[in-house]
């Protein structure tokens, strides 16, 4: 899964200032600038002209990574690309994808908490944790919205479903959403499967959890089984449902996610 990186990223808070060979994201909405250079695809400090404000992120063994926080240089080479095009890129990028999805959280956060929301007074990073400050003393955390992943099963079957059109996901997933305020995740399993199928559950089980920088979540799986098997389509969220054999099952073109890995298991007999 994407998250599973060696060596692990390390996302312990530092004030660090940049080096001209620290790794820099240079976001704009929907794009990042990067290189061909599957190994190190993003801009060091340096060829983006230093000299500009630039927030410590985290790192990957040696390698440190900021985010771009002024004016750059867009160096020889590089270009913005998009980001669901750079997540499809052929090539070693598993170790790049979950540090830019890592980094795009951090800059949909960064950017969106720029000013108060109680007193729209410039909120400024704190220097010994990762939080935004005011000086009416309001302090700003990472948003991290928790999200179900929910395979449900019915003896040799598991349910696959496909998002509706225009969500831009064309293969194959698990019934999902975010949890509620004042709900536990085992009722956001219920209340979802529920929701987007009309099944009820039960024997829920926890299976795993996932970062998901490029929806700003974390992801928890869990499978459960049917109490029945006849469906009743959300066709607002999906364009379908269908009971699914374990040889039958296609998996999706990349092994980055935890839907995958989840209906890979099941695929594998794992799961049962
Ligand atoms: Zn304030």
């Amino acid at each position: 899964m994407i998250h599973e990186i060696i060596p692990r990223l390390d996302n312990s808070f530092h004030n660090f200032s940049p080096a001209d060979c620290d790794e820099v994201f240079c976001f704009e909405p929907g794009k990042l600038l990067v290189c061909d250079d599957t190994a190190r695809p993003f801009p060091e400090y340096a060829a983006l002209g230093g000299n500009f404000p630039a927030q410590y992120l985290f790192s990957i063994g040696e390698r440190r990574f900021f985010l771009a926080k002024g004016e750059i240089t867009v160096p020889e080479g590089f270009a913005f690309r998009e980001i669901r095009s750079i997540r499809h890129a052929e090539g070693a990028l598993q170790e790049n994808v979950f540090a830019m999805f890592t980094g795009l959280h951090l800059w949909k956060w960064y950017s969106s908490n720029r000013f108060c929301g109680r007193c729209s007074g410039e909120m400024f990073p704190d220097d010994k944790e990762r939080a935004l400050r005011c000086t009416c003393g309001n302090i700003v955390y990472p948003r991290i919205d928790p999200a179900v992943i929910v395979g449900v099963i019915s003896g040799e079957r598991i349910l696959l479903t496909r998002y509706a059109a225009g969500r831009g996901v064309g293969y194959n997933a698990l019934v999902a959403g975010y949890t509620e305020i004042g709900e536990t995740l085992e009722e956001t399993v219920r209340r979802e499967v529920m929701e987007e199928v009309g099944l009820e559950v039960t024997n829920i089980r926890y299976f795993a959890s996932q970062p998901w920088g490029f929806s700003g979540g974390i992801l928890v799986g869990f499978y459960c089984d049917a109490a029945d098997t006849q469906i009743d389509l959300d066709t607002s969220e999906l364009s379908s449902a269908v009971w699914t054999a374990r040889e039958d099952i296609q998996l999706q073109p990349d092994g980055l996610s935890l839907t995958n890995e989840m209906m890979k298991r099941f695929k594998e007999g794992k799961i049962c």
